[in-house]
């Protein structure tokens, strides 16, 4: 959590036990983090940004793949979050905002990180990431590693808005995209007929300026987050409630979409870790090749942001209780996820590599294609027509491939490789029956790699039935 407290984790080497855990439980695995870049770029999910000016540091682009994937995510968590439930109703929020509201927020002041600098070579890291420390104290082995003090960096990204030099006013791009839930509060109150306990939820763009960007899109200085902000009335123990409630949710929506249970873990925040609107946090965090990682924060934020927005606004933003007439500002609780570290996670999880083959064994529903379609020949035209009125049909229900390039064992090693679920393949079988009857297709699956007949009628509620 970005806190405005600086705080250093105790060495491990004063606590021999827990060093011991830890090197158990989070062996860094650096050869496969770099085999899933590689292959993340290979098979056009994620490119460098701006590759061909040489990059810019901390910034990914999603490429045809990548942008399905990332898409299919942020459906499931919609659909689940907002479309499946009453109490919750999703905006969507400016990321540019009246720079009044990053103050009343507190971001202004306290959005920092500790930055050290190494005085040797001038480069600067968190002065909290322990491990990134020591290790670069071994790039200079002559030297005695000595660093500067630790200095607040604020992690806002200015921006200028405004054609006249010299009169722009200067915004920023927002850090975390709760502060258009909260600043709307008193808009959705007034236009919507919601009823405490409720939820704003959003998914959009949020810019930091990480002092050390890297481990891939997990630190990145432009990324996407996925927030709940829950309201309830002002009371300790429906706090309680809901914050475990929030918390047992989360952890069983990942584990419902693939992470293996004994891949996570929680780690609550000691007060001094914690950001400065919070009064309870808890982080989901990933087994990953680069060590226990967050990739979501539960956080109870009590009334912080709307008695700040309500005294820097002048708006009276209080609800008002429709049965017992109760007026008060009400408590919030978060959960804040990540989408790109969500995806990255999702990734590294699914990413097999078998005897003779690469599969990445994505839950359906987070699979850039959902089926792939091939003529079993594609120098053979009533095959292919066959195949392209199959294709077309199921275009309308999911996100299909097509391919016809090469033999069928290639196209299955292919698909494999991006996690399409099912195959369905068009033969002669199905133009003019033999061994299955006429007018069927065999439809393969990923993960058994098991075939089966189907007929063309049957066809999408079969997929159907298993991609939900
Ligand atoms: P960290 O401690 O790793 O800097 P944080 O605690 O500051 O993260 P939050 O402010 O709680 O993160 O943001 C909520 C979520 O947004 C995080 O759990 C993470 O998934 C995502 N997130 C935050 N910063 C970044 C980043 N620089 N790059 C990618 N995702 C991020």
């Amino acid at each position: 959590m970005t806190t405005g407290v600086f705080h250093f984790e105790i060495p491990l080497e004063f606590c021999p036990i827990l060093a011991t855990i830890e090197v158990i439980m989070a062996a860094p695995e650096p050869n496969l983090m770099g085999e899933i870049v590689s292959f993340a770029k290979r098979r056009g999910f994620i490119y460098p940004g701006s590759e061909i000016y040489s990059g810019l540091a901390g910034t990914w682009d999603y490429g045809p793949l990548g942008a399905l994937f990332k898409k299919s995510i942020k459906d499931a968590w919609w659909t689940d979050v907002v479309e499946r439930r009453e109490d919750m109703v999703g905006i969507d929020a400016a990321i540019m905002m009246n720079p009044r509201a990053w103050e009343a927020s507190g971001h202004v002041e306290a959005f920092t990180d500790p930055l050290i600098e190494c005085k040797i070579c001038h480069q600067r890291f968190r002065a909290d990431h322990e491990g990134e420390i020591k290790a670069h104290a071994t790039t200079h082995p002559n030297k005695k590693a000595s660093w500067t003090e630790p200095k607040k960096f604020n992690l806002l990204v200015p921006a200028f808005l405004g054609v006249i030099e010299g009169e722009k006013q200067q915004i920023y791009l927002r850090g975390e995209i709760t502060n258009g839930a909260q600043v709307n509060f008193k808009n959705i109150l007034d236009t919507t007929r919601v009823k405490i306990p409720f939820g704003i939820a959003q998914i959009g763009k949020a810019f930091r300026n990480e002092i050390t960007p890297g481990n891939f899109t997990f630190r990145s200085r432009e990324f996407e987050q996925m927030e709940t902000q829950f309201y309830i009335r002002p009371d300790n123990k429906e706090a309680d409630k809901w914050f475990s409630y929030w918390k047992q949710d989360r952890w069983d929506w990942y584990v419902r979409y693939g992470l293996n249970p004994r891949h996570l873990r929680w780690h609550e925040h000691r007060p001094q870790e914690r950001a400065h609107y919070a009064q309870q946090a808890f982080d989901i965090e990933y087994h990953s090749p680069f060590g226990w990682a967050e990739f979501i924060g539960i956080h109870d934020r009590g009334d912080w942001d709307l008695k700040r927005h309500q005294e820097f606004s002048g708006q009276d933003v209080r609800y008002r209780d429709p049965e017992s007439g109760d007026v008060f500002l009400p408590w919030d609780i978060e959960t804040s996820a990540g989408v790109d570290r969500s995806l990255l996670f999702f990734l590294i999880e699914a990413y097999h590599q078998e005897d003779d083959r690469l599969v990445l064994k994505l839950h359906p529903r987070l699979a850039p294609y959902k089926v792939a379609v091939f003529p079993l020949l594609a120098n053979k035209p009533p095959l292919v027509k066959q195949a392209r009125d199959i294709f077309h049909q199921l275009q309308s229900h999911f996100m299909v491939a097509w391919d016809d390039r090469g033999n069928i064992g290639k196209r299955y090693y292919s698909q494999d490789e991006i996690g399409t679920p099912f195959c369905v393949t068009i033969d002669f079988d199905t133009l003019e029956g033999g061994k299955r009857p006429k007018g069927t297709v065999t439809v393969r699956e990923r993960d058994s790699m098991k075939q089966t007949d189907v007929a063309i009628g049957e066809l999408v509620d079969y997929l159907r039935e298993r991609l939900a």
